[in-house]
């Protein structure tokens, strides 16, 4: 369980203690607007996509906390049963969906497409948190080099939305101590 609580915002780069506790407000889910947290692995974007989920769910809201490979796997499995209706609705009446790692694993033509209509049947009604380690010129390579889907997906998704790109080195690396000590 990661809370706001134990974030270390002096050890954090790119994002502040103030835009986060004002995120932590829930506005942004009642708008709704969408947050992605893009930036270089161990930064603190999983952390910090937790937590705020954790401030969701104090608020009474409905949080999903999901791997991006795992929400795809899930679609296509309930695609193939002729369950894909059933999880859609279900999705949907999730307040606020966190979705982790997205850029880690490539999806083929179908997962992006999936993907694609779950961002569509959310736009403007449903808040999707995205954690990813790609930069937005490269979130073609991970919906299988398709443009048009990439293109029309980000529009989606960033069209209201927070972008906090955090930088730096890995927290865990940074912690570790130094061999021999
Ligand atoms: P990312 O998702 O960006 O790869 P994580 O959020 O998983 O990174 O962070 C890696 C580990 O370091 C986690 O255990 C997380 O709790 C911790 N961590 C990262 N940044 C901070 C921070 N600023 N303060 C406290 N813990 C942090
Ligand atoms: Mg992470």
């Amino acid at each position: 369980m990661k809370t706001l609580d134990t974030f270390d915002f002096a050890a954090a780069d790119g994002v502040t203690a103030t835009q986060i506790h004002t995120l932590a407000r829930g506005e942004w889910v009642t708008a709704p607007e969408n947050l992605i947290l893009a930036g270089p692995i161990g930064t603190g974007k999983t952390h910090l996509a937790i937590a705020l989920g954790v401030e969701a769910t104090k608020q009474k809201r409905r949080v999903l906390f999901t791997r991006a490979a795992d929400l795809l796997r899930q679609l296509v499995e309930a695609r193939d049963t002729r369950e894909l209706t059933r999880l859609q609705q279900r999705l949907l009446r999730v307040d606020v969906l966190i979705v982790d790692e997205l850029g880690f694993v490539p999806f083929d033509r179908v997962g992006g497409e999936l993907l694609f209509n779950l961002l569509t049947d959310r736009y403007e009604r449903r808040a999707i948190v995205v954690t990813t380690n790609l930069a937005f010129a490269e979130w073609v390579t991970v919906f299988a080099g398709d443009e048009k889907l990439t293109t029309a997906l980000l529009d989606r998704l960033a069209h209201h939305a927070t972008v906090i790109t955090t930088k730096g080195k890995s927290y865990r690396m940074r912690k570790r101590r130094p061999p021999g000590s």
